[in-house]
Order: structure tokens, then sequence, then C-alpha cells
């Protein structure tokens, strides 16, 4: 049963341009939404669209990736082995804030009257631009422009260009560029999935402040890590001015006083820097700041755009996905590739927060959804920084290894949110339970391994990976005396809806892909490296028998099966519920999780997002056509789509299994989440996972793509309403190229060696830069049915 969401037509607010966002005039009422839409970010460093001048502003919001507080979790009652630290992203001082006084009278968004207006996130040029005209009540016209943009390629850089002209006369001129507190966050609906610190848990350690520059070095509480921020500028115009500078624990002003010239510029570029340290290094962090501003003043702002520019050539020429003559899914298309990019291209040796760095949402946590919704786009389109993620999960092992100790078993066991590496998830039931993180961590390994023949970290990061998870699920599950099967109980899947349930499909089948691809890996390691095979038995203690035993419990691993209904069990006790009443829940009610006791929902037969819809995606092998289809049918009725998740992976499926409407609608779902704010909440931040499920929505739903093992397979099944798609690929250093319609396909592969894949059932031989085509098969609803009744 889907719920009726909200749906703002885009067209409404933002007019459809290919490689722009744009908004043509102030609107209060979006405000909140348009700060995480408009979000500047780099996976380092993070700015909400909030306007130049700071207010107003809903979440005001940076973000250094990875710069957290940490706070004991207080349990009303508590149990043996709960999560004991939250870590929470801080607020950092916001050193974007440029304030505006014409006359003494101050620039203020809201009421100021406005002749013209326009902000756009500019896609190809990676700019936040604004473009305006304030007719002042004096009489005199001020034209008001501005660009921002988070450096792509210098990781700690921000900076913003700021340029007035008076239009009607002579005025005095006020700029004041300031470092600005981050308050405390606000969540007026008390939403369970925020919570944030601003400065308030910051100590101030350093302050310097001369001719156009601020450094501030700044501390957190608990967690002990360090910060510093730095700004410093360059005043071009042919007008008179004084500057003055100050530097507060944790603010800065640079005041500029103009003698302000009709008709000549004043430029302002500021320059701003964020470095962070988990150690207590203030002096070092500030010194770094220093040397990155002397490098960009010295270089300029026409620098730093051209940089900007060029990786994102770079960033679109890889992953671009053209849709033929219809500018509004081209949009949609490159404002979701866009936020990704600026959520993970400068991660590095840390993760991708579900909300990226646009919003405060979910704390800045680190969840599944890289492993299983970014992944796949990043390690066919950016295969390092997919590398540099599972680096991530690599160097945090050793606390992985201790939580699994935490709750009593062997091997390791990733936790389920986190920033630096510890379990923080204070709601174990919707948390450390969902034991599948490690098989999600396992899967991306082998899809990034599979696709870019990258053996060797295979051998030398993965199969470190590969042990401990395997271990834990050996010792999680355990061979049932009632008929030998491996079976694992106390699970949550990825439904949050149904939890701590015994034997969750979703857990079982990947657990079991854990299993297999450990044994498989290791032997054969020891097969063809012995050296490298000695060193990882020594490393990690491994007993050779530990082998034989994952791959008795894959081999014996327990798949629930309902006979009666012809389908897959989600759980074992999932057909004991009684059903949600959906015909009597009110839209207003979803999601459910916000307006009911979690006892309440987990003793319905309700889904909040795909779990057997995902397993049938990810291990798509398992199922039959027909099984797919029966599944698909059943637990698709069953979904509220309550997380931002779940779309994206039923339109692939409905795509398989013949259900192309519905396809067509839980892709545009996905692909509007944020910009039509599906869910209603992307004042919050946008939803990262949700962005890159809609690309697989595209790559694997409509291009067909499946990838098991490494063959590459198109079975494609554009809409017609689409037109076309064109796309690339890297696949084991090669690109192959893509060109879709709902009739026809064709493909080449540029590089120096050829490529074997499939279109359909058939093997394609690309050889270097031959394009082939070939016919698609059209697979109507009705024929789709038929072939599986
Ligand atoms: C979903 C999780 C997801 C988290 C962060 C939750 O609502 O149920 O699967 O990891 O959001 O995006």
């Amino acid at each position: 049963m889907r719920n009726s969401r909200r749906q703002n037509v885009p067209e409404d607010v933002y007019p459809f341009e290919e490689w722009r966002l744009v908004e043509k005039g102030f609107n209060f009422r979006n405000l909140a939404a348009t700060e995480s839409l408009f979000a500047t970010a780099n996976g380092y460093l993070g700015m909400r669209g909030t306007c130049d001048e700071g207010q107003p502003s809903f979440h005001s919001g940076t973000y250094v990736n990875g710069f957290h507080e940490t706070w004991p979790i207080v349990y009303g009652e508590e149990a043996y082995g709960f999560a004991k630290e939250g870590q929470t992203i801080v607020d950092v001082p916001d050193a974007k804030v440029i304030k505006l006084y014409v006359d003494d009278e101050p620039f203020y968004l809201p009421t100021a009257t406005l002749e013209h207006f326009e902000r756009a996130l500019d896609m190809r040029a990676g700019t936040l631009d604004r473009d305006l005209i304030w007719a002042h009540s004096s009489g005199q016209r001020v034209s008001i422009m501005s660009r921002r943009l988070v450096s792509l390629e210098h990781r700690h850089l921000a900076v913003v260009a700021y340029d007035i002209t008076l239009l009607t006369n002579d005025a005095p001129v006020v700029i004041v560029s300031e470092i600005v507190d981050g308050g405390p966050t606000t969540n007026p609906d008390n939403d369970p999935r925020i919570r944030q610190f601003g400065c308030e848990v910051l100590e101030p350690r350093l302050k310097r402040a001369s001719d156009q520059r601020v450094v501030l070095g700044l501390q957190t509480r608990s967690s002990g890590m360090t910060l510093s921020c730095a700004v410093d500028h360059d005043m071009k115009t042919d007008c008179n001015y004084a500057v003055d500078v100050r530097a507060e624990s944790s603010s800065g002003q640079i005041v500029y006083s103009v003698d302000g010239v009709v008709g000549a510029r004043i430029r302002l570029i500021k320059y701003i820097t964020y470095h962070s340290s988990r150690r207590p290094q203030a002096e070092e962090l500030c010194r770094r700041s220093e040397r990155v501003l002397d490098r960009a003043v010295h270089h300029g702002f026409d620098d730093l755009l051209q940089s900007q520019r060029r990786f994102l050539d770079d960033f679109w020429s890889r992953s671009d996905v053209v849709v033929d003559g219809h500018p509004e899914w081209q949009q949609t298309v490159r404002f979701n590739l866009f936020h990704i990019c600026q959520a993970t291209a400068r991660a590095e040796g840390v993760g991708v927060p579900a909300k990226g760095l646009t919003g405060p949402g979910y704390e800045g946590h680190y969840f599944w959804d890289t492993e299983i919704y970014l992944l796949p786009f990043l390690t066919y389109t950016m295969p390092r920084v997919a590398q540099n993620l599972l680096r991530l999960r690599h160097s945090q092992i050793e606390q992985a290894r201790q939580r699994a100790r935490e709750v009593n078993q062997q091997g390791a066991l990733f936790p389920w949110r986190t920033i630096n590496g510890s379990e923080a998830s204070a709601y174990y039931a919707a948390g450390t339970a969902q034991y599948h993180i490690n098989a999600d961590i396992m899967y991306a390994l082998r899809k990034y391994v599979d696709a870019t023949g990258d053996t060797e970290f295979l051998e030398n990061i993965g199969a470190e990976i590969l042990i401990e998870t395997a271990r834990l699920w050996a010792d999680l599950g355990f061979f049932s005396k009632r008929d030998g099967k491996f079976r694992i109980n106390g699970v949550t899947g990825p439904d949050e809806y149904n939890t701590v349930v015994n034997n969750n499909l979703y857990t079982n089948l990947m657990a079991r892909e854990n299993l297999w691809y450990a044994a498989e890996t290791i032997r054969t390691l020891r097969d063809n490296d012995p050296t490298k095979f000695s060193a990882l038995t020594r490393d990690t203690d491994l007993d050779l028998m530990e082998i034989d035993e994952w791959q008795r419990a894959a081999d014996h691993m327990y798949i629930p099966f309902d006979d009666d209904h012809g389908i897959h069990l989600q759980d074992d006790s999932f057909m004991d519920k009684e059903e949600w009443d959906f015909v009597g829940t009110p839209p207003d009610k979803y999601p459910l999780l916000l307006h009911y006791h979690p006892l309440v929902i987990y003793r319905h037969r309700v889904v909040k997002q795909a779990d057997v819809v995902l397993a049938m995606f990810l291990l798509g092998h398992e199922f039959s056509l027909e099984q797919k289809r029966r599944n698909f049918t059943y637990y698709d009725r069953l979904t509220t789509r309550d997380s931002s998740l779940s779309s994206s992976i039923e339109s692939i499926v409905a795509a398989e299994v013949g259900e192309h409407e519905k396809a067509f609608q839980y892709s545009i779902d996905a692909g509007l989440m944020d910009l039509a704010d599906v869910a209603g909440n992307v004042k919050d931040g946008c939803h990262i996972a949700s962005m890159g499920g809609f690309w697989m929505t595209l790559i694997y739903g409509f291009a067909g793509l499946r990838d098991d093992g490494g063959d590459i397979r198109f079975t494609p099944r554009v809409p017609d309403r689409l037109g076309g798609l064109r796309f690339s690929l890297e696949i084991r250093g090669r690109r192959l190229e893509v060109e879709l319609t709902p009739t026809f396909a064709t493909y080449v592969v540029r590089g120096n060696e050829s490529l074997t894949i499939y279109h359909e059932d058939a093997v394609v031989e690309l050889i270097p830069d031959v394009p082939v085509s070939r016919e698609v098969t059209r697979l109507t609803d009705a024929t789709a049915m038929s072939d599986v009744s």
C-alpha cells in the first residue's frame, strides 16, 4: 500500500535548466529546504545554502566531515553491551557570512525590495551564484552579486566573491565579513533524527587577527578534537576604504568602510579554510590554515574557479547520464549526481554522512547507505573514491573487533552508525541489531573488486575484513538440531519496522554470500600467494578449520520461504502478524515512526523499506523471475516507503518484473526525494543514499545492468517516456559507453583493450572504439506477467 506523499511539482519552484538549479525569487517559505538543496560541499567541508548575509536562516550549518563531539548516552535503564558514547557532528563557526549596509541601512533579504533576484547552483561550474538588485527606500539601487564555492580541488578551502555596485548615487557602504558562532540547532518538530552541537561545545585555544585575516583555533570539550578556522580577504575597488579587524574567542569581524561611488564596483573576495585533527594541536592547525590562505590569496579567485571547472569537467565526463530530450529529467539527474560528488569527492579518511554535509539530520553519521547506495555509482565512475571509503571501514576494524567482543561475538561487528568507528546507535533494536552492515561492507568490497579488477586491494585490505566478518556470522548463527540448517536469530534486517527477528531473509542471504566470498578469497590466496597468506593467517590468528566451518554454514544457510503464499518470508514471524490497517491510516500519519510507538509498529505486518526486495536486487541470481514477481507483488503492497532508501530499489525490481509504471513512478520518487521534498524533511539535509539509488534506477533499472561476478550484462527497458539514456561506466580500466533508446542499444569500449559484455542473453565482444548496436526485446507489462504466471 502506497501512502500518498506530498509531491510539489518542482517546475513551479525551480525552472527546468539542464545544468543549474535556479531560484527566481526569494521565498521565505522555502528557506529551510533551499539551504539543503543549495548547499556547497566537497566531502570534507560543507556549507548549507544560507544567504551570504547569514540571516535569515533555518540551520546556518557549516560542517567539517568527521569533526564531532562525543557525549555519554544516558539510558533510563542500562543493559549490558549498550553503546556508551554518542557522536555528533559539530556545527562549526560559520565563516562565509558577509553583511552589507548601504547608507547605514542593513541589507536583509526578507524585507528588502528586490527589483531582480536569481540564485543558482551551477553544477558545471561548481558554484552557488546569486544576482540581485536592491531598491533602497531612499531611491538608491544597489546591484549585489555573489559567488560561493567549496573547492573540490583544494580540500580545505572555500571562497566567496561578493560584489556591490551602487547604481543611483554615491553612498557610504559598510561590508562586514564575519566568522559567526554556529548556534545550537533548532529542532521544532522534536524529530528524533536531529541532534547537533554548535559552538557551545568548542573551547577557544587560539586567536590571531592581523591585516585582513582572522585565525581561530578551537577544541571540542569531550572528544578533544581540534579545529582551525581562518579567513583572509582581497578587497578590489577604486573607492576609498578603511579596514578594521577583530577576533573573539570563536568569532571574528573584518569591517570595510567604503566611500561608495556610483558605478564603481566594490569586490570583496573572502578566502575561508578549515582544518581538523583528532589531536590537540591548535597551533599546528592554525599554521596549516595560514599556509592555505597564503596560497589561495596568491593564486586568486579566478584560479579557483578554473580548477573547480576542471574537476567537474572530469567528473561529468565519467559520471553524466544524459536523458535525451527531457530537460526536467536532465536537471534531476544532474542535481542528484552533483550532490553525490559534493558528498564524496574529498571524503578521504572519513565516511559519507547520511545527509552528506548538507544538514544536521542523522548527526553526521555514516551508515550502510554508503556501501549499498553510493558505492555502485562510485565504483563505476570514481573508483578512487570508492576505494577511499572501503579503506575507511578497514581503518576502523579494530573498533569493530572490540564491538564484537562487547556484544559477545567473535570476529568484528561494524557499527550501525558511527563517525569515529565506535557504535553510536543508542537504540539497539534498529541499530546494533542490524548485523547486516557487515555483509553490506563485504558486498560493496566484492563489487569494487569485480568492477575494477583491483585484486591487490582485496588481498591487502579486503581479506582481513572478510575474515573478521565471516567469523562474526559463523559465531552468530547456529546449526539447528531441527533440520541441520544454519539459522541466524535475533537480528534486524534493513526494514526497521520488524526488529530483532529470527532469520531475516536479507541477512541470511547476505551472510551466506559473506561466508562464501571469505572462504573463496582466502583459499585463492592460499593457493596463489602463500607468503601473503601466511602473513594474513598470522595477523588474524586464522585457523584453516575456520574456513571449512564458514563453507559449511553458508552451504546450510536457512532460507525462509512460505509455501502457502509461494513467497520468500521476510523473517520467521512475518506471517504471524496482523496486517497494518493501511486503509484506516491517513497520509499525515506517515512516516509511521513519528506517530506510533515502536511496539505498535513491530506487532504489525508493515514494511518501512525494501528488504526482501533489496535482496532480490543485490542477489538477483538467487531468485527465479517468477519468485521475484511474486515477492515483489506481495511486499510492495506492504511497504510504506517511510525510508528514502526504498523507492529506488523497488523501482529497479519493478522494472525487472515488468511493472513498468511502478518502475517509472518509484524512480521519480527517488529522483525528486529532495527537489520535491517527497519525504517532507529536506530541510534537515539531502538524502544522499536516495541520490545514489536514483542513479541505480537508471543504470540497473532502465538500462538493466546486472554485474554478478563482474560479468556486465544489460537487459535494457528504457521507458518510451524517457526517450533515451547515455552514460559510461569504468570497467577494469576501460571506459564502456552505452547509448540506449527503447528499441536499440549501442555499446562502445574506449581504451586499448577489448571487453566482453552481454546484451540480454547474447555475448557481445567489444573491440576498442568500434560501436556495436543491438535491438532491444520489447517487454510489455502483459508479456512480462504472462512469462511468469
Ligand atoms: C533507514 C536506514 C538508513 C538511515 C540513514 C533510516 O531511516 O531506515 O536504512 O540507513 O535512515 O539514511
